[in-house]
């Protein structure tokens, strides 16, 4: 019976309140009893928790009355956009959670335009009410702009509770149940996958047709339709949130199926999972692969933590198969890997949990994008500029639409600051108290300070969004960065002909603050080809650090000897020069 069934999530802002808002279902429906609940309950991940933020979405089943809800919490966060595109798939309702004080943000809109596109009922809804500072009239105004009416728009705080139940019971009414027909052939969608160490690969799903039952004895087989993986299940259940077993899950249902796949690479999200022997079912369109999006390299401190660091990787790949890995050796860094990631936030997840749960120690270059370099015989995607060939006849780079949401007095402030990037402005567009702009951007932009200088200049309050557009071609000159005439690899980049010198000096004075002082000069020169573009020197030290402290004092030299110690951790000695983990980020601050 689906007509008694509604899927629905939670879409918003980061930091808007949905995992709150999904801690207080969670209380009315009494599926977390009051003993056991915590907030934000739903970030099951030890990283999304300290953080805040939601990085793994967790679906739960709750019942309410005659009532099944299954909620999906997303993660709000651009690098995760597939995962919420996705989500809203395995849905029928959205309800769109707009913070009362900071209003409708860039992920407000984008995520909107995918629930609409998905044709889903949509129920808005204002946040954080109990707050003093909540512009409740303005933000009402705003969504009425955007086409809702003032009747249907939910006045809520999460926090308090206030309003919540109102908004479950328009949740009943308002969404219609799945429509999925129990009569047609077996079809599920996954819409996330996890890897457990006993049940193997775990998808989550979506039961769009008919419906399946689990017998050990003779367990169903069934066929991915994308991977062409086939499964003997070994489990089949709700998601409450824990996992939990069930006989049987019919059609329309969010639930769970353990297919003991021992490759998570073989359970996609987006893909359709079907029974063996059912010919002519079609795949729910639109799977993909989603590629990475920003490269760095890792590099272990001690060569002796590589195998570790190789173990580490595939370990968290069994369970995020988004993070890609190549070995790759820089000569002075030693072996490490060449890693792909989401976005900047997958990766610097990605670094914290190798370092806090594997216990690495890593040396890491500044995340870079892949450029597509066109040779005589082919194409091909680099995304370490020290590798690219001479002989290439072009390089493109991933072009960004970017889309910013500012409220209309940073206007001109943000328009000069994209004016200095050269970049070109798309589209423009009011909303009511604020401005959406729209500019095509070479994607680097977002790996270096941009984001700061927007959020500076509007202090903090423009918000920005963006999808990839296209490789585009540029006049690519590659930087090369010599420590008195050494070439240091992994500090080489590649920029616009027009603005490489003005990158090349900001660049150089970074470095400066950078590199530690040695007992001799160092020179530190950008270069293209032969050429040198900019160049600076460190004096060497005059004195003993500790000589000002007239030997006296054994426990402050000591400590200050240690702290040198500790200092030294996160560096790499080429020589004689000691190049430490911040230089390698220096072109992120330009
Ligand atoms: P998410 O990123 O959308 O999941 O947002 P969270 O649920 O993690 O909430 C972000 C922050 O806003 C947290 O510090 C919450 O305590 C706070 N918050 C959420 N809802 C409310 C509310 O109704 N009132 C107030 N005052 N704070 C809230
Ligand atoms: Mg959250």
């Amino acid at each position: 019976m689906t007509k008694n069934i509604r899927n629905f999530c939670i879409i918003a802002h980061i930091d808007h309140g949905k995992s709150t808002l999904a801690d207080r279902f969670l209380e009315i429906t009494n599926t977390i009893p009051l003993s056991k609940m915590h907030s934000q309950f739903l970030d099951q991940n030890p990283i999304s928790r300290e953080r805040g933020i939601t990085i793994k979405l967790a679906p739960v089943k709750m019942n309410y009355q005659n009532y099944t809800l299954n909620l999906i919490d997303t993660p709000g966060h651009v690098d995760f956009s597939y995962e919420v595109s996705r989500t809203l798939k395995a849905v029928e309702g959205a309800i769109l959670l707009v913070d009362a004080v900071s209003g409708i943000q860039a992920q407000t809109l984008s995520h909107l335009q995918k629930a609409q596109d998905q044709n889903l009922t949509i129920i808005p809804v204002i946040n954080k009410i109990d707050l003093p500072s909540a512009q409740i009239d303005l933000i009402t105004k705003s969504l009425q702009d955007l086409g809702f009416a003032k009747s249907e728009i939910h006045l809520i705080s999460a926090k308090t509770g206030q309003n919540v139940q109102k908004l479950l019971d328009d949740i009943i009414s308002k969404i219609s149940p799945p429509n999925s027909d129990s009569r047609k052939p077996f079809r599920a969608f996954i819409f996330d996958s996890l890897y457990h160490p006993h049940l193997g690969a775990i998808a989550f799903i979506k039961i769009l047709d008919g419906s399946i039952d689990f017998d050990p004895q003779s367990p169903p087989q069934l066929n991915l339709l994308a991977t062409k993986a086939q499964a003997s299940v070994k489990q089949i259940g709700y998601l409450t949130p824990s996992l939990t077993p069930a006989q049987t899950l019919s059609a329309g249902q969010i639930g769970y199926i353990a297919t003991g796949l021992k490759d998570l690479s073989k359970v996609r999200v987006g893909d359709t999972i079907t029974k063996k022997g059912q010919k002519n079912i079609s795949p729910v369109p639109g799977f993909k692969i989603p590629n990475p999006v920003v490269y760095m390299g890792l590099y272990p401190i001690d060569n002796k933590d590589f195998p570790t660091l190789k173990e580490s990787l595939e370990k968290l790949s069994l369970n995020d198969s988004s993070l890609t890995f190549n070995p790759e050796t820089i000569s002075y860094l030693g072996p490490g890997f060449r890693c792909g990631f989401l976005g900047l936030l997958h990766a610097e997840i990605t670094k914290e949990r190798l370092e806090n749960e594997y216990n690495l120690e890593l040396i890491y270059t500044s995340p870079q994008v892949d450029y597509l370099i066109e040779l005589t015989d082919r194409k091909i995607n680099i995304a370490n500029p020290d590798k690219i060939p001479e002989n290439y006849l072009s390089i493109s780079q991933p072009m960004i639409k970017l889309n910013i949401i500012t409220p209309t007095n940073y206007l001109g402030s943000i328009m000069t600051l994209l004016v200095s990037k050269n970049l070109d402005l798309l589209e423009t567009a009011n909303l009511n108290d604020k401005v959406r702009l729209v500019y095509k951007a070479p994607l680097t932009l977002l790996l270096g300070n941009f984001y700061n200088q927007l959020k500076s200049i509007t202090s903090g309050f423009a918000s920005l969004d963006w999808q990839f557009a296209d490789y585009q071609k540029f006049n690519a000159q590659l930087l090369n960065i010599l420590i008195n005439n050494q070439k240091i690899e992994s500090l080489s980049y590649l920029f616009d002909q027009s603005q490489v010198e003005k990158y090349a000096k900001i660049l150089i004075d970074k470095l400066k603050e950078t590199v530690p002082r040695q007992n001799f000069e160092l020179k530190i020169q950008a270069a293209v080809g032969s050429k040198i573009i900019a160049s600076t020197r460190i004096s060497p030290f005059r004195k003993d650090v500790t000589a000002k402290l007239y030997g006296g004092d054994r426990t402050r030299k000591d400590k200050l000897l240690n702290a040198q110690k500790k200092g030294k951790k996160r560096l790499k000695q080429i020589g004689k020069i000691q190049i430490p983990q911040e230089a390698f980020l220096a072109v992120s601050k330009i």
